[in-house]
């Protein structure tokens, strides 16, 4: 008998196998756990924050209990912080719990309890970041949103054989995304990641998408991680009018083509006349980025976006962490 033939992911038609086999799994293996029995955006982001490093098996008891006592997010909006922390007593990182009660307030006093429905409304708000705004958006309101945590990360790498890390891996989380079920999807890649293609022995042998993945298990000749290289990148931040000049990535780009971004300019000799300095990763690169209150230089093509465009508009991560940090964009 000859083995199955073996499906790269580079082809549209090895993706939609392992979304399908993926899925088909995960409807039939997935673990039994109490926020997995409907899609109520309140019970899915209690779960995602309690889940935030804590194991499966510690947040159980206290999501029942957290339900029994506060409900509604009105029910836990309205509370005292002490009960809250009260309740959450024994979880750990109390900032969690500070942080929810604070984002239940706001939604019920800034937007009548109703909640978010899109990753980046999610964020917004104080506790949730891009994981977790991913996750919430992707499984209690059906938002394409792929979610990057430790065990998608391991996944990918074997997946696609490649050393991913930053943007990178969110593009490639994001290509191989499920769309028409974007929450069973992550949830999905997340489950075998932690039951499945372990950190140590990846169970290959009962693997659902073992066509379709490069290293099959072969992990070990894939040597040591690649060093991270070293960058510095410079870019020129001009705002005039409530508007921001920005860049549209070339379509053939291999990395984030179409998407906009703070024009580049040649780097300065003195690094402390930097307006902002952050740091960045994209895949296997650390970049130093540097920006100045500065003009583009004048053949650089571009366009002026209003402020409140930014939202809805294709940005880079970076370019969203520049515009963030500037105050520019909420
Ligand atoms: S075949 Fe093995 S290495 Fe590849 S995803 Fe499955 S468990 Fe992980």
């Amino acid at each position: 008998m000859t083995a199955p033939r073996k499906l790269t992911l580079g082809s549209a038609r090895g993706r939609e196998l392992l979304r399908r086999s993926l899925l088909a799994w995960y409807d039939t293996h997935r673990r039994d756990l109490p926020w997995r029995q409907d899609r109520d955006p309140y019970r899915v982001w209690l779960s995602e924050i309690m889940l935030q490093q804590t194991r499966v098996a510690a947040v159980l008891d206290h999501y029942q209990a957290f339900l029994r006592r506060f409900p509604t997010i009105e029910k836990l909006a309205a509370a005292r912080e002490a009960s809250v922390l009260a309740v959450w007593s024994g979880l750990g990182y109390y900032r969690r719990a500070r942080m929810l009660h604070a984002a239940a307030k706001e939604i019920v006093r800034e937007h009548a309890g109703k909640f978010p429905s899109t990753a980046e409304q999610w964020r917004q708000l104080p506790g949730i970041g891009r994981y977790t705004a991913a996750a919430i958006a992707s499984i209690a309101c059906g938002e394409p949103v792929a979610v990057v945590d430790g065990n998608v990360e391991r996944v990918l790498g074997r997946l696609l054989d490649q050393h991913l890390a930053g943007e990178g891996l969110w593009q490639a989380a994001g290509e191989l995304l499920a769309a028409r079920r974007p929450g069973d999807f992550n949830q999905a890649m997340m489950e075998l990641g932690a039951t499945v293609c372990l950190a140590r022995q990846p169970r290959c042998l009962v693997c659902p998408v073992f066509r379709c993945c490069a290293t099959q298990g072969d992990v070990e000749k894939r040597g040591p991680k690649p060093k991270q290289k070293k960058r510095e990148i410079h870019y020129a931040l001009d705002c005039q009018d409530g508007s921001v000049f920005l860049t549209e990535r070339p379509a053939d780009a291999a990395l984030m083509p179409g998407m906009w971004e703070l024009p580049e300019i040649s780097s300065q000799d003195d690094p402390s006349s930097a307006w902002l300095t952050l740091r960045h990763s994209i895949t296997t690169t650390d970049y130093v980025v540097r920006v100045r209150r500065a003009r583009a230089f004048p053949e650089t093509k571009g366009r002026w976006i209003l402020r409140r465009r930014l939202r809805t508009l294709a940005l880079t991560g970076l370019a969203r962490k520049i515009l963030r940090a500037a105050g520019f964009e909420e």
